[in-house]
């Protein structure tokens, strides 16, 4: 396209694209390390405001030094242009997480406000206001920081600047065109608070001068936010100067004692798990994955420690260059070399310090591209595909690329053996291949990428070479996940199978095929169809997972309809509607905020309405799956058919049926328990969050484990911990490893353990446990209510 490249790094995808300039991963070829390079504009180089301003960033950036500030690397200005090296930071802007999820958990929201107010502090300390606060200036990742970047706007402080910032979030005083300041940046701050737990900015109006008019002399809007952070809100967002905080610093005082007077002590801990999983999901779909992290991908038998960031290695100041040991010498600000021909100024901070030690390896993903022509028979084939490296035995990286470049052999294969069969006559033509490929799901041990592939050729021009491949691997075996393997046994047969088909017409408005919809009756065959193709070439169905569902892919024809309806086509099925018929193991490698649905953009739950009864609240919206409800408390959920519900002491037992002979005698088959934790007894005493479950009379068996005669009594860890909801509300979540050992015996350690997954309604004071994993009790408590 044109656009020059700083030397010494090799550009790998671009990541935005702002006011000043383009903003690109890329790789320092020396040390390998992963920066994010942003250059200046072409056509603002001539413009020395912009240069000036260009400059000031990094000069900016330089003085700051916080774990939640972009660092900077370098800084060089050349005559082909300007750039600013940093930091790659592996992660996904704010923006993108509300745009995914619409709002955060009040703890997700305060743990990105402390970030953000830390790292706004520090700027402040240096003499530097930000002046440009919004969510796509604050990046999130997958391990639990959060960082601002884009300090284009900011000028030292103190002097004045163009009146410039981002009129969703402007101070009153912003609008007046006074200069940005520290408390400029705290309303700012906070309006983004506001933003992450509602839903929405809190003023919107039409044009500008209006939404001035409601920055300025409007109400808080402090109602829609949660009762316990109002507190927070009406303080920063004050209109008045003299009422918003001292500072930055001393708001961080402040959030501190309201976030742990309303969520506990360790509300930051579950807020920032409940960011990074958010992020993580988003960041695996992003060039950023490049950089193995949201995906940090402990490499199998590595001890399961997830790699840090490689390029994150040491303390604040301690430059890239620098930290890699490569040689690079310091030039001064200012100081010409001569390169090529042409002079280029070059600033390196920090390059003197002493190495590093070298980042520990990280399993990378990466697409790259295989290009090559074939002759007799003629095509060339231009095609992504997915690649993966860096797991310690070399032959684990072998297997899963094997997978990996599979779709790309069997669909040059079809195209030869088509050419071969029909040769073109007469003409000179040569058919392109190309793939498209996307990776859907990324995590320490699955991986869902998706090929999207076509064929440019007048000859073989028929709509059925466009064909779209799923791979599922399970990354730990280094396996293929065939369709056997992701869909549950049940979905294996012809009535589950026809579930699945009617599910995707239900979400499509009740018909695949328009016109055709309704004369297509025939599900003769329809396991084969789905999962092999009649002609066993092509599957009917084809999951991928991605963030917010399974990607159905759909041979139309092999189900069962007129080619006139198209090829493929892809339909989501929202996790809810497909969780209960995938393979347990499948549905358990989804990270648990995919299985459970999210709290609708723009309506946040007031303060909870007084119970006026116990009964079953009319408000869901969702009817019980199938079977009767069950109310436990103030929490109501409907249990499907084939579950039963048997009373055990204060829990209440909920069986489910299939393989169960006599679900009377369940304690061999897979139940969970609810029980209402505001009854107790001296036998079964009251649950505590932070403590696996035990108030079951006599103590809990290992059944879940298959063995009957040992006990939970071993050591209990805590291996997951965070927020899930439970219908319209959110439920504190713990997942326990109790060991098993033999009843009395004191020991703590032994053959097999049982994994506890427990969901607490803290107000409502009912909690949840299964000890199966079913994925079925994810969507029963997803599509409860709660009175
Ligand atoms: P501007 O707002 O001037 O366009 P930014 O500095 O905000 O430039 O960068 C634009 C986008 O590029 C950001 O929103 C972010 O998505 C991405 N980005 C910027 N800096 C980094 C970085 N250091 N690491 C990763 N992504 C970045
Ligand atoms: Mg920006």
């Amino acid at each position: 396209m044109g656009d020059w490249q700083l030397s010494g790094y090799t550009e790998i995808e671009r990541l935005g694209e702002g006011g000043f300039g383009r903003v690109v991963l890329a790789r320092h070829d020396d040390s390998g390390t992963f920066v994010a390079i942003k250059y200046l504009y072409e056509r603002y180089l001539a413009d020395e405001l912009y240069l000036s301003r260009f400059r000031q960033e990094a000069y900016l950036l330089q003085r700051v030094s916080s774990p939640h500030v972009v660092r900077l690397y370098q800084f060089a200005e050349t005559p082909q242009g300007a750039a600013i090296v940093m930091e790659a930071v592996p992660g996904v802007s704010l923006r993108s997480v509300l745009r995914a999820d619409g709002v955060l958990a009040p703890e997700a929201a305060l743990a990105v406000l402390k970030g953000s107010l830390l790292g706004l502090a520090a700027a402040h300390e240096a003499g530097v206001a930000h002046r440009d606060y919004k969510p796509d200036n604050v990046l999130v990742g997958g391990q639990r920081e959060s960082k601002l970047v884009d300090f284009g706007l900011a000028v030292l402080d103190g002097q004045a600047g163009l009146a410039a910032g981002t009129p969703a979030y402007m101070a009153p005083e912003q609008w007046a065109g006074q200069p940005g300041t520290p408390a400029t940046d705290v309303y700012a701050a906070t309006c983004v608070f506001f933003q992450c737990v509602t839903g929405r900015k809190p003023y919107r109006a039409e044009d500008p001068q209006a939404l001035r008019n409601l920055h300025e002399y409007a109400p808080i809007p402090f109602g829609e936010v949660p009762e316990a952070v109002r507190g927070l809100v009406v303080r920063g967002m004050a209109k008045e100067l003299a009422a918003r905080p001292a500072g930055a610093r001393a708001f961080v005082a402040e959030l501190e004692s309201a976030a742990a007077a309303a969520y506990g002590q360790d509300w930051e801990d579950r807020g920032l798990r409940r960011l990074a999983e958010r992020a993580a999901t988003l960041v695996a779909l992003s060039p950023l994955a490049l950089l193995g992290t949201a995906s940090v991908l402990a490499p199998a038998g590595a001890g399961g420690v997830a790699a840090s960031v490689p390029v994150a290695a040491g303390p604040v100041g301690k430059g890239v260059l620098g930290s890699v040991g490569a040689k690079v010498a310091t030039i001064g600000v200012g100081a010409a070399v001569l390169v090529g021909g042409a002079v280029i100024a070059v600033t390196t901070i920090g390059a003197e310090e002493t190495p590093a030690a070298a980042p520990p390896p990280a399993v990378l993903v990466a697409v790259q591209t295989r290009s090559e022509t074939s002759s007799d028979p003629g095509f060339d084939l231009n095609a992504k595909y997915v690649a993966v490296s860096g797991y310690p035995d070399p032959a684990t990286d072998g297997k899963i690329n094997a997978l990996l470049m599979a779709p790309v052999d069997d669909y040059a294969d079809q195209v030869r053996d088509q050419l071969r069969a029909t040769p073109p006559e007469g003409t000179a033509e040569m058919p392109h291949l190309t793939s498209e490929v996307r990776i859907r799901a990324h995590t320490p041990d699955f991986l869902s990428v998706r090929y999207d592939f076509t064929l440019d050729s007048d000859f073989l021009w028929h709509s059925s070479w466009k064909q779209s491949e799923i791979v599922n691997i399970d990354l730990k075996a280094a396996s293929g996940l065939s369709p056997k393997e992701v869909l549950a046994a049940s979905t294996l047969t012809d009535t589950g199978t026809a579930l699945l088909v009617d599910r995707l017409h239900e979400v499509n408005g009740g018909e695949l095929c328009p016109g055709y919809g309704d004369s297509v009756t025939d599900r003769g065959n329809i396991t084969t169809r789905a999962l092999t193709g009649e002609q066993g070439k092509r599957p009917g169905v084809q999951l991928a997972f991605g963030p917010d569902g399974a990607d159905v892919v759909i041979s139309q024809f092999e189900l069962g309809y007129p080619t006139g309806c198209g090829v493929t086509r892809t339909i989501t099925l929202p996790y809810e509607q497909v969780t209960d018929l995938l393979a347990p193991e499948m549905a358990a490698r989804l990270p648990s905020v995919r299985t459970l649905p999210r709290p609708t953009p723009g309506s946040p739950s007031p303060a909870a309405p007084p119970a006026a009864s116990p009964s079953v609240s009319p408000s869901a919206g969702v009817p019980a799956p199938g079977g009767d409800p069950l109310s436990v408390g103030r929490l109501t959920i409907g249990v499907p058919f084939g579950w039963t519900v048997q009373d055990q002491g204060l829990e209440r037992v909920v069986v489910n049926g299939a393989d169960c002979p006599d679900p009377q005698r369940y304690s061999n088959c897979a139940y969970f328990l609810v029980t209402d934790n505001a009854r107790a007894n001296a036998e079964q005493p009251s649950y505590e969050p932070g403590r696996p479950y035990r108030r079951s009379a006599n103590g809990r068996a290992c059944n879940a484990a298959g063995r009957k005669d040992l006990w939970q009594e071993g050591t209990a860890t805590k291996v997951e911990s965070g927020l899930a909801s439970v219908g319209a509300v959110e439920a504190v979540y713990e997942k326990w490893t109790v060991a098993c050992v033999p009843k009395g015996s004191g020991e703590t350690s032994g053959p097999v353990s049982v994994t506890q997954r427990l969901w607490f309604l803290p107000k409502s004071q009912v909690v949840v446990v299964d000890e199966w994993g079913s994925p079925e009790v994810d969507r029963m408590l997803a599509e409860g209510t709660v009175g």
